[in-house]
């Protein structure tokens, strides 16, 4: 009686939760949340830049295999909305960013060009998939070898197809040069004084 058991087993560590307890800041640290919007300086540009690489609407525009790849980048797996560009128009009226995927047709080369040129300003073309940045396998007179032989391309992206992740770094990497206010690339038929001609002789 009254001896203390020396094996008694020590209970080191509690299994009841111990109450939280109420973490607030003093006026005197940090900010204090109070609903204002606080002050936020900025330059004009630097904002249109933000808001138009974060607003990118690319127009409805599918040539070939790397279509799929593009469509597969707007679904909910790879999901083009986290960077804002969800918002494939039907009408180049609406539209900002022209992604080439897949080969261009010699035939079908008029027809891109008056698309471009009825984008309206500022406006970007992005060349997806080896076909549309260099006529890839297809080294034969049906494929235009290089969409950027008809139009400025801002971003080229490799591969045969390129996977969606794939044309998510090229969109990345041209939100990374609209915001850095790179401009686009000299239009190669302005430069050269090349005109693209219809079947009939027509210029286009
Ligand atoms: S690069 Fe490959 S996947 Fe893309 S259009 Fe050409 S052949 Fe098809």
């Amino acid at each position: 009686m009254g001896v203390k058991n020396p094996w008694e087993p020590v209970q080191t560590y509690s299994n009841t939760q111990t109450p939280r307890l109420r973490r607030e800041l003093s006026v005197n640290q940090g900010h204090k949340k109070d609903g204002s919007f606080g002050i936020l300086t900025t330059q004009v540009n630097k904002l249109l830049d933000w808001s138009r690489s974060s607003s990118l609407w690319p127009a409805t525009f599918g040539l070939a295999c790397c279509a799929i790849e593009m469509m597969s980048a707007s679904a909910d797996r790879f999901d083009i909305a986290r960077f804002g560009a969800e918002v494939f128009r039907a009408s180049p009226r609406q539209a900002d960013l022209m992604i080439v995927a897949g080969r261009c047709s010699v035939k079908m080369a008029p027809i891109l060009r008056q698309i471009y040129d009825q984008m309206p300003e500022p406006k970007w073309v992005l060349s997806m998939g080896a076909c549309a940045s260099c006529g890839g396998v297809f080294n034969n007179y049906a494929i235009v070898q290089g969409v950027d032989k008809i139009v400025p391309v801002d971003v080229f992206v490799p591969g045969c197809p390129p996977t969606p992740d794939m044309l998510l770094f090229g969109l990345n990497e041209l939100q990374r040069k609209i915001r850095e206010h790179i401009p686009n690339p000299p239009d190669p038929l302005k430069d050269s004084g090349l005109k693209l001609v219809g079947p009939l002789g027509e210029e286009l």
